[in-house]
């Protein structure tokens, strides 16, 4: 029994065509005429592309935080609400607890992921304690399908590794032809303004923004690519966000280093305007590195246009405002960071990139899809073509709607992009053949979603 989807545009990101699409099974079979037989269901794309699922290669999806407890939404809620806005397969930021094995952490992701996804997934495996043992587990880390490791330059004490380490880190997975992702921020000054804000009585979430200043995201891309020159590894620096981080990418690239990076939606769409929100308005905005002034969102178009910016990410990241962002109600160091955006990426984009003219369709699926499947190695994914999976979304440009936390499907409290209008929505979600969302209402059952093991 075959599934034909009808009358739609085919977008890749080497192009598109009207054709009709087969499906047998969990992949695509045929594109073209006349694939349809009697008996075959069909699913109606008039007036819609046929595009490859959303990848989302860097999301925060139950992250654990502290006692027990993690962040708003679970494995069903959130990949429901990814499905929901055209997003198939998402890449989540494994945490290694400090004193713990990496292997006790995959295990764990692994275990509450395949209880609740909808979508696929897979993992990059964030390294913070970098004892010789731990070291010693990357491969089998690697080989067990998460080729990717993650550190960080910045949350001192919790998370932040120093040089020395980001340089074993990023050796040990070059040594494995595993890429090393990067969050690249100078977390030593960034405590140190912090300490200096609350020291004179500066508590209000808005103060958040320029305690973490572009320079200092700046200065710490910079130091990645030299570190990881010293060290021949590959990089990725996940959430670019400023012309300083932008020049050290772009160089590095001229220099034909191994080098890719990501934006993130809410640093295209949103400003630091946000931080002048008083009192404790400005917490849904408290994320990091932060929204930055209009200059540099005009510099991240910029480097998405000239290839220095891969792709667009989201670093998906809900907490509620109600007894999570409210704990710093009055102290925004203690307001936990993060944003939600898994859903909303797709109509974003299509809004602010298509819609405009500033982008093709083409250049769309790339900077949504095909670079990430590219880029992390997922195999069958990232374009629509005989013997991928069908991870398919048709796509409805001519819907007109707001965003709102009210009919947003992720499991949280608030929406950072209320009242936004947007341009699309996706009529039909496939995840390997089945469909998982409907006029952008998620009708999957949890658990669906498979590891997506990658070599
Ligand atoms: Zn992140």
């Amino acid at each position: 029994l075959a599934l034909i989807i009808r009358n739609g545009t085919v977008v890749n990101a080497f192009g598109r065509c009207r054709a009709d699409v087969r499906v047998e099974g969990e992949r695509v079979t045929a594109i073209g005429e006349g694939t349809g037989q009697p008996g075959d269901e069909e699913l109606d794309a008039s007036g819609c592309h046929v595009l490859p699922g959303g990848i989302d290669p860097h999301t925060h999806i139950e992250m654990p935080a502290g006692e027990g407890g993690c962040n708003a939404g679970t494995w069903y809620s959130e990949t429901a609400a990814a499905v929901a806005g055209g997003t198939t397969c998402v890449l989540d930021m494994i945490t290694q607890e400090r004193g713990a094995t990496l292997t006790a952490a995959l295990r764990d992701w692994q275990r509450r992921a395949q209880a609740g996804a909808v979508c696929d997934f897979g993992f990059h495996m964030g390294v913070t304690d970098p004892l010789p043992e731990v070291l010693a587990e990357m491969e089998a880390v690697a080989a067990a399908g998460v080729p990717s490791f993650k550190l960080y330059l910045a949350y001192r004490d919790r998370l932040m590794v120093a040089d020395g380490a980001a340089f074993r880190i990023m050796r040990a997975a070059g040594a494995l032809g595993a890429l090393t992702l990067v969050h690249a921020e100078n977390g030593d000054l960034i405590e140190t303004l912090v300490a200096e804000a609350r020291a004179a009585g500066r508590l209000a979430a808005g103060v958040h923004g320029e305690t973490r200043p572009a320079l200092a995201e700046g200065e710490a891309t910079h130091r990645a690519m030299q570190l990881a020159q010293l060290a021949a590894a590959p990089i990725y620096i996940v959430h670019v966000t400023c012309r300083e981080a932008l020049a050290a990418v772009r160089a590095a690239r001229q220099a034909g280093r191994p080098v890719w990076a990501e934006a993130c939606a809410h640093h295209l769409l949103l400003t630091d305007a946000e931080y002048r929100r008083p009192g404790f308005g400005a917490a849904p905005y408290v994320l990091s590195p932060p929204l930055r002034d209009p200059e540099d969102v005009a510099a991240l178009w910029g480097g998405l246009e000239d290839g220095a910016l891969d792709l667009v990410a989201t670093d998906h990241c809900p907490w509620h405002l109600a007894g999570q962002k409210e704990r710093g109600r009055h102290d925004f160091a203690a307001i936990p960071n993060g944003a939600p955006g898994v859903e909303e990426r797709l109509a974003l984009l299509w809004t602010h990139g298509v819609e405009t003219g500033r982008w093709t369709p083409e250049q769309f699926v790339a900077r949504t899809s095909a670079n990430a499947a590219r880029i992390f190695r997922l195999e069958g994914k990232g374009a629509v073509l005989p013997g991928c999976d069908a991870d398919l979304v048709v796509w409805d440009p001519a819907v007109r709607r707001s965003l709102s936390a009210a009919t947003h499907h992720s499991a949280v409290d608030h929406s950072i992009y209320e009242g936004m209008p947007v341009a699309g929505r996706a009529r039909f979600t496939l995840v390997r053949g089945r469909v998982v969302a409907t006029e952008g209402k998620p009708v999957a059952e949890a658990g669906w979603g498979r590891f997506a093991r990658r070599h």
